[in-house]
């Protein structure tokens, strides 16, 4: 009987190299294998020249590569954003979406399918709780990425934003915010596997300063992140500066109270030495009043922080409204009035509903 194939995309590297050690053969092959995969973007066995034979049917009959085939894509009126829908083996759904602003190239990557978190102005959140991925469907959909990138310029591929020029015709993925679908850290052991299968230097060598990762405020998952050596940016989303605000919209503060959650922030910025970005999803009238802003400021006074301050996005099951351009640029001399630098996101795709929590599927 045929035994199930191991997804390539699953493996870190040393991985790689203790099974090629387990089939009898020498981790050197193994070790080209891999740069033949990432860097080389190879999955075609029959191009891996370099590779005994041997060796290459051994793995061919171990290994696949689990591409995640696309069910749709759409790309934003003004081209800067483009959203996959992607298919998973099990026929589950997850949204990675491509942004092209500020003069780069991000992929805005899922974690899981749906999410169990249950924040009320997230679609996500709106859809539930489906699974998690495996490492391989987080890397893959980083590869989808980087691939579209490499080949845009054959039949039908990505539409370059007006004005651009056609030169960077190698362009390949280098910036990654896992802000898709999903709580990262509910999902930790995957998404740290992935982390380092994109950061592995010998690999896509993502610099782990490059890739950021925005928790709901996972209380464990803070400290085990400051706890371990990796250079991963971490985003917590705030939203509210009391417990009862925040649970008001985020209802596992009631899990992770605030106290707690300032508490591991102060530990991982103190632990790691880096900063923290704080998100703050702005609803006209509910939080984005200056009152709103001070109390974030005593909040996170002393704290080495920055601010970032997302304008509400539409979703189908909340009725909040985003607050104005002059409320958020009150907000932020607020802020800076108590020593936090603040940014506000540029709001992008929200006409294809990729905007920050915008993603969802059917289950
Ligand atoms: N689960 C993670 C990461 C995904 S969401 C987290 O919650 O942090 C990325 C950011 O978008 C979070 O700060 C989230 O609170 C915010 N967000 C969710 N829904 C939004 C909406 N409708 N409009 C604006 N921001 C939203
Ligand atoms: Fe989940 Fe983040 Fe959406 Fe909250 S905002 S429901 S944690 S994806």
């Amino acid at each position: 009987m045929a035994h199930a194939l191991r997804n390539f995309y699953d493996l870190t590297r040393s991985d790689l190299l203790a099974l090629a050690v387990r089939w009898g053969f020498s981790p050197v092959h193994a070790a080209r294998l891999w740069s033949y995969v990432y860097p080389g973007g190879l999955e075609n066995w029959s191009e891996m020249t370099e590779l005994p034979a041997r060796f290459r049917m051994k793995a061919e009959g171990e290994l696949h590569f689990g591409r995640l085939p696309v069910a749709t894509g759409r790309q934003s009126t003004d081209g800067f954003t483009h959203k996959y829908l992607l298919s998973l083996a099990d026929d589950r759904r997850i949204e990675t979406v491509l942004m092209r602003y500020t003069g780069r190239v991000t992929a805005c990557i899922s974690s899981q399918a749906g999410c169990a978190m249950g924040c009320v102005f997230c679609a996500t959140g709106q859809m539930g709780f489906v699974r998690h991925l495996t490492p391989g469907e987080i890397v893959a959909q980083a590869i989808h990425v980087d691939t579209i990138l490499r080949t845009r310029d054959g039949a039908g591929a990505l539409a370059r934003p007006t004005g651009r020029s056609p030169h960077d015709r190698h362009e390949r993925l280098r910036n990654i915010v896992l802000m898709g679908m999903g709580e990262p850290l509910h999902n930790y052991d995957s998404v740290m596997t992935a982390v380092d299968i994109l950061c592995d230097p010998a690999g896509l060598a993502l610099g782990g300063r490059k890739i950021t990762l925005s928790t709901v405020g996972v209380v464990p998952g803070i400290v085990r992140l400051a706890d371990e050596a990796r250079t991963v940016n971490l985003a917590v989303s705030l939203h509210g500066a009391t417990q009862e605000e925040r649970a008001a919209l985020v209802p596992v503060a009631k899990k992770w109270p605030l106290d707690d959650l300032m508490d591991a922030c102060r530990y991982y910025i103190r632990k790691r030495e880096r900063r923290i970005f704080y998100e703050w999803t702005l609803i006209e009238g509910k939080n984005d009043s200056e009152e709103n802003a001070r109390a974030v400021g005593r909040l996170l006074q002393g704290q080495f922080a920055q601010v970032n301050l997302i304008p509400l996005n539409p979703t189908a099951g909340f009725s909040g409204v985003p607050a104005g351009r002059e409320t958020a640029r009150r907000f932020q001399q607020v802020l800076a009035e108590h020593g936090l630098p603040s940014t506000v996101r540029q709001r992008r795709g929200i006409d294809i509903a990729a905007g920050c929590g915008q993603l969802a599927t059917a289950r």
